[in-house]
């Protein structure tokens, strides 16, 4: 998918969210597109998908993200969820632990059905809620640099570091797009 041409873009780029139920996957995706968050968001059943643009340089980039809703429950994601994806956001809540020691089952999927290239940035989701966290920071740092990955936690509640987030996985997906390209 990456450097083909649409009449708006230079780039467009698939990018996937993944993680467990209720991690925050859908707010993340909503503030990336449409900066908005729900406390109550009820996903409807199926793959959905929302864009974005963002310019690199002088590269216009349209980020198609593609969010499981609700699928993830079911254990019913396939191979076609993440064909053509170059970036992952892979997301957990930092107030449940057991959506961290996931992270190794997803990262596994990834490996399986991901593209080798594709630029995983680990997502500690939920850090507004600081008192309830049973993650700490560190735990998260540890695993990302032994799995090579880029590492933030975020608050979708509170816009924090969302967009941060996403620009390190477009910037990373860029930067190896466009070498591969020379
Ligand atoms: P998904 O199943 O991974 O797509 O998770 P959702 O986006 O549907 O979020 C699950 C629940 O967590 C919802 O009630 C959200 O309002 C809440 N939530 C999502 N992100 C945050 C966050 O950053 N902080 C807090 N406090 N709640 C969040």
């Amino acid at each position: 998918m990456a450097g083909s041409f649409d009449e708006e873009c230079d780039y467009l780029f698939k990018a996937v969210l993944i993680g467990d139920s209720a991690v925050g996957k859908s707010n993340l995706l909503s503030r990336i597109s449409r900066n908005e968050f729900h406390l109550d968001s009820k996903p409807t059943i199926g793959v959905e998908f929302a864009y974005r643009n963002i310019k690199v340089g002088d590269k216009l980039i349209k980020a198609q993200i593609w969010d499981t809703a609700g699928q993830e429950r079911f254990r019913a994601i396939t191979s076609s969820y993440y064909r053509g994806a170059l970036g992952a956001l892979l997301v957990y809540d930092i107030t449940r632990k057991n959506t961290f020691e996931s992270v190794k089952k997803w990262l596994h999927e990834l490996k399986e059905f991901g593209n080798p290239d594709m630029v995983i940035v680990l997502v500690g989701n939920k850090s507004d809620l600081a008192e309830s966290r049973q993650v700490v920071v560190e735990d998260g740092h540890t695993l990302a640099q032994l799995e090579g990955l880029c590492f933030m936690e975020t608050s979708a509640k509170q816009n924090i570091n969302v967009e941060e987030a996403f620009l390190n996985m477009i910037n990373k997906i860029h930067e190896i797009t466009s070498k591969k390209s020379l």
